[in-house]
């Protein structure tokens, strides 16, 4: 062979053998990653021109020295198909097995149907790594050539203990279900013990929307991260500058005479206001997504490892959500407690920080005044359910007893103290007639605080009234509990048989006090005949700040030791946070059966619906 020839040979060796060169993951998606119609409205080629903030997340996924990565985030940034985007890099490039957590089996059903399947199938390169078993791609247990990947809805810790892989991506970390009253590690920390195996390879992704300040998982997460932040520049005077809603401007132009706001308007009047304050130039939806295509992160914290990377984006940044819109939203939300929340957590991206409040006597006069006229003992139509909570004290109770209605409006019934559990198994007796009618409805469902020093008598107690009286207890977040509210089953006499709740009382206490009884929006009734005792008993707790390592936070005190009235009625906020969505399912299945089978008696769905539990 001469020379030539030689160099010809070594150099087709050379491009055979040579090491296949990786693109960085965020020129692979967009090379590579197909939506279907399906998905979005974006089909075709992905391109990170919707996303851009997104590209520097899909390169740290291909850095080998970052190993985890946080994303605190608002709706409608792209967060998704990111998610999604990163299981199909891995498919396609390594030989790593990915697991994926959602808060539940539901939700991760939804995650495969509407987005990986649809991907899957409308990207011809994963095409290569499919076996060719239409049987290997299942609802959400997928095998490929390359390796396996699982979306799990990590309802339970045998769930989150699942078999170990390289590539944990656990979505919505503030909605996961939490184990640590049982004795288990936090959920987010079960589902990273998956990698243990695999510390050369090992990628956790941890992505969520942020809720209580002090419990928010993904804010402790990104506050343990570099807390990048997204940098735009303002074209008139170059400033970078992060976006922030309190610059987004033009209200007051949509301000009608009477004080509220004409909604149609927003759109073509607002605007954001750059943050410089020698420029305040007035940028329009345009220049925002020109701004934001030309952005960069920067890092917040210097403190952090090259291995935690944490970014914060919220839908100021998205470019399927309009400044107007947003703004539209926080009108809409922000004489609601629980809505203005939602509009922090969920568009902003951000904790929501209830501010000091105070609950005056006057506050639940006015709502005595406004809500429509009954008695103490009436209902006001017939309702959904007749619910009854009490509060366990030392030697005696104090219990509340409140109807709910098909609107989602409630009306408290009757209150006051009671001496034994014989007291209150009589009272759990009673029926209530609705105003001007002769029906009348008994108690649906009871709840007994069981904290204090009566837990045993009160199982007992409850374990006796066959199934009418549930354990409840009230915990907060240095308990270790993060949900809202959720159903458990206590021990008693060694096995979990005890059917019960356990609520945030931080949360309902925002809702009784601040949304029901201060702002009057939570369509929560009172009888005109409220007596001293309720009125007092509904006014003794207050919102307070107080300094915690530099942060001001906020938490309810009670002022006069009397608040027995008010917990029996926050328990009772919590049960209803449950039970109105189940009432409104058996609802809707109910209009549905009648629609398809008129003639179809729906008694039977009717009794489910007030007492889907039983
Ligand atoms: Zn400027």
């Amino acid at each position: 062979m001469n020379s030539t020839a030689k160099e010809a040979v070594s150099d087709i060796l050379k491009k055979v053998f040579k090491p296949k060169e990786k693109l960085k993951p965020s020129d692979w998606v967009e090379g590579n990653i197909r939506l279907s119609s399906f998905t979005t409205t974006l089909h075709g080629q992905y391109s990170l021109r919707h996303t851009p903030y997104l590209r520097q997340l899909y390169d740290d996924i291909g850095n080998p020295r970052v190993r985890k990565i946080v994303l605190k985030k608002s709706a409608q940034i792209g967060a998704t198909q990111f998610a999604n985007n990163v299981i199909l890099y891995y498919v396609c490039n390594f030989a790593l097995n990915i697991l994926m957590f959602m808060p539940s089996q539901t939700l991760a059903q939804q995650f495969c149907e509407r987005s990986l399947t649809p991907t899957i199938h409308a990207s011809p390169v994963v095409g290569n790594f499919l076996t060719g078993n239409e049987d290997d791609l299942k609802k959400t247990d997928f095998l490929f050539t390359s390796c396996i990947a699982r979306v799990i809805g990590a309802g339970s810790p045998s769930r989150l203990s699942s078999n170990p892989a390289a590539i944990v991506i656990v979505d919505e970390a503030d909605k996961l279900k939490d184990f640590a009253s049982e004795g288990e590690a936090p959920a987010l920390q079960l589902a990273e013990a998956r990698t243990i195996s695999f510390p050369n390879e090992k990628k956790i992704l941890v992505m969520g929307t942020p809720t209580e300040e002090n419990s928010s998982v993904i804010h402790s997460e990104f506050l343990k991260g570099s807390q990048s932040y997204f940098y735009v520049t303002c074209p008139s005077c170059n400033l970078e500058q992060i976006l922030r809603f309190e610059n987004v401007r033009g209200f007051e132009e949509c301000k009608l005479e009477d004080g509220s706001y004409d909604l149609d308007l927003l759109e073509s009047k607002v605007y954001y206001q750059c943050s410089n304050p020698e420029c305040k130039a007035h940028l329009n939806e345009q220049s925002k997504i020109e701004m934001v295509r030309k952005g960069r992160w920067k890092d917040h914290n210097p403190k952090a490892t090259e291995d935690k990377r944490s970014y914060h984006i919220s839908a100021l940044y998205s470019f399927n959500i309009t400044l107007g819109s947003l703004a539209k939203m926080f009108l809409l939300a922000k004489d609601d407690i629980g809505l203005l929340r939602d509009f922090y957590n969920s568009y902003l991206g951000e904790c929501f920080a209830q501010r000091a409040s105070t609950i005056k006597r006057d506050h639940v006069d006015l709502l005595v005044k406004e809500s429509p006229y009954y008695l103490r003992g009436e209902l006001l139509s017939k309702p959904d359910a007749v619910l009854m909570a009490v509060d366990t004290q030392g030697d005696n109770f104090w219990y509340g007893i409140e109807a709910l209605y098909p609107d989602g409006s409630s009306s408290v019934v009757e209150w006051g103290p009671a001496e034994t559990f014989d007291d209150l198994a009589l009272i759990s007796q009673r029926k209530f007639k609705v105003r001007g009618s002769d029906e009348s409805y008994p108690i649906k469902r009871a709840l007994i605080d069981m904290g204090g020093t009566r837990t045993e008598q009160v199982k007992d107690f409850c374990y006796k009234s066959l199934r009418l009286f549930w354990p409840v207890i009230g915990r907060v977040e240095a308990n270790g509990f993060n949900l809202t509210a959720k159903e458990e089953y206590f021990n008693f006499q060694g096995k979990n048989v005890l059917p019960g709740l356990k609520i945030n009382d931080r949360t309902f206490k925002d809702i009784l006090y601040i949304r029901n009884i201060r702002e009057r929006a939570g369509r929560f009734y009172l009888p005109s005949n409220t007596d001293d005792e309720l009125r007092i008993q509904l006014s003794s707790e207050h919102l307070v700040e107080r300094k915690v390592r530099g942060r001001i936070e906020t938490e309810w005190r009670c002022t006069n030791r009397r608040n027995h009235l008010g917990d029996c009625f926050k328990y009772l906020e919590g049960l209803k946070y449950l039970l109105i969505p189940m009432f409104e399912e058996h609802r809707q299945k109910e209009r549905l059966r009648a629609a398809i089978r008129p003639e179809e008696p729906s008694q039977q769905v009717r009794d489910y619906a007030l007492n889907p539990w039983n």
